[in-house]
């Protein structure tokens, strides 16, 4: 009988280089990781692949570990965390790397190379003159007697350590689970480095020690790296391991159909989280990049996500990323959140964060409450709670008018009878009962009884309590800015209209 996955136990592995930002596309793999984990009761690792020590940073790695712990995804194994298999940062595994590289020439399945970077440049020169079908590596130092080999490192000549790639390997054949079967020529293949001259080993060196020894079953990653895993699997060959499934996840084009770059947008996961997306939302939108349950759904909440998330619903074309479908995705994150978790999560952390308020809140949660339901309609990222919520954080005396909006509401004929039969209307609420319904039914018999638009009664109310003509309902402005506020308003105002 055929063992699932789940019998196998799956272990997967996010595997990010710090040479820079946590970027979408990485998110996007770190996600399908992730909810493949998680799918299959499996195991999720993050690894540190800082081997290249140029472009490697702390700093890096710190951005990367925040960004993560910002989209929920939780590792199980890993930087950060431990686990039986560590160290999980490549630039403490040098011995380990070094070991299995001195193993495999003690073995004969890789040798040393004494090729100066001069010859192998004049060796590639003759292939191309002769158009030798195979033009790379001449297999020089392939044949060297070990004995010979090892009196010349130990004179102090340089060289590096190559994999012995068979010359009867015939086809490289990779079940990749997004792509089918996929066939690389064997010959084409030469003895690479794994080891560099300086003693550096090479990423399909490490990246293949790593996933044999911590027990990958399952390597999903950006399809840019479908090219090196014919070279990936000679390691796996080599060191005597299986090979896991590979999945390449497609690349992610920008809406113009070129690869996604900062030209189109936000590229990092910080930028998103500081333009105010909610992270359940973005990680859903993310996860539909290439993967969808079924033709149709586009709410995905994350526990639906770590329950049917399969590699069979991975699509290999190119994901294009939809700025108005991100939107769109979280405004249906933000209508679902209740009024409570709206002014807890979003609306108090910003106003904080905005410093129009501090620890000490200067209202009750039923404000909050109020205003929350009020803003959370039209609201797509998080900060624009701010503005939305400015007239009532200012000093009526201080209310800045839009001058289009006081000009069209109350530069008009009429605007002065509605503002003084809106006041009296509104002074006739008891402060005790000053709430939405109340507020709305005093004022909703005026346009009637005035024989006006509904718009000319109540906008000018709206200018002169906002400053502007965009608000919430006009029973919940009112009652958020307050009876006495409300009057103060109006009575600013009524010089100004006509
Ligand atoms: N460190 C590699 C990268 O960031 C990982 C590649 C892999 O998953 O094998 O592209």
């Amino acid at each position: 009988m055929a063992s699932t996955d789940t019998e196998r136990g799956v272990r997967v592995r996010f595997a990010p280089s710090p040479t820079g930002k946590l970027h979408v596309g990485g998110a996007r793999t770190a996600i399908f990781n992730w909810a493949f984990a998680r799918a299959n009761h499996g195991t999720f690792i993050l690894r540190i692949d800082d081997t290249d020590p140029t472009r490697s940073t702390e700093e890096n790695t710190q951005i990367i570990l925040r960004a993560m712990k910002w989209l929920g995804l939780d590792w199980d194994e890993g930087e950060g965390v431990g686990g039986p298999y560590g160290p999980y940062k490549q630039t403490d595994r040098l011995d380990i790397y070094r070991e299995a590289a001195d193993k495999l020439v003690r073995e004969g399945k890789a040798y040393p190379c004494f090729c100066t970077p001069e010859k192998l440049a004049a060796d590639k020169k003759a292939a191309q003159e002769r158009n030798d079908p195979f033009q790379g590596y001449q297999r020089t130092c392939r044949d060297i007697d070990p004995a010979e080999a090892q009196r010349r490192i130990e004179a102090g000549e340089p060289y590096t350590i190559r994999i012995k790639v068979p010359l009867d390997r015939g086809d490289v054949v990779i079940h990749d689970a997004v792509h089918g079967e996929v066939t690389f020529n064997a010959r084409e293949l030469d003895d690479f480095i794994i080891i560099r001259s300086d003693g550096t080993p090479t990423y399909n060196f490490t990246t293949v020690v790593d996933d044999a020894m911590m027990g990958i079953t399952h390597v999903i990653r950006g399809d840019d790296h479908l090219s090196n895993t014919p070279r990936q699997v000679m390691v796996y060959e080599a060191l005597g391991y299986p090979t896991p499934t590979f999945a390449h996840i497609s690349m992610i084009l920008g809406p113009d159909g070129k690869k996604l770059s900062k030209r189109h947008g936000a590229t990092s996961v910080e930028e998103y989280r500081d333009q105010g997306y909610l992270s359940d939302a973005f990680v859903n939108y993310l996860a539909l990049l290439g993967w969808a349950p079924d033709g149709e759904t586009t709410i995905v909440p994350r526990d639906v996500l770590a329950r049917d998330f399969s590699l069979d619903h991975v699509s290999k074309n190119p994901a294009t990323f939809d700025f108005k479908k991100l939107d769109w995705i979280q405004q249906q994150y933000m209508q679902a959140m209740s009024d409570e978790d709206f002014a807890r999560e979003v609306l108090i952390p910003q106003l904080r964060a905005a410093g129009v308020e501090g620890d000490e809140l200067s209202h009750d949660a039923a404000w909050y409450g109020l205003l929350a339901g009020a803003l959370k309609p039209r609201t797509t990222l998080m900060p624009e709670v701010v503005a939305q919520s400015a007239f009532l954080y200012t000093a009526d005396d201080e209310l800045a008018y839009d001058e289009k909006a006081v000009k069209k509401w109350l530069g008009k004929e009429g605007a002065r009878t509605a503002l003084e039969a809106a006041r009296e209307a509104i002074v006739g609420v008891p402060a005790d009962a000053f709430a939405p319904e109340a507020i709305e039914d005093a004022l909703e018999p005026l346009p009637e009884r005035l024989g006006m638009g509904k718009g000319k009664v109540f906008q000018p109310v709206r200018v002169a309590c906002v400053g502007g003509a965009a608000s919430p309902g006009i029973g919940e402005t009112l009652t958020l800015l307050g009876r006495d506020h409300v009057l103060a308003r109006i009575d600013r105002a009524l010089p100004l209209a006509q």
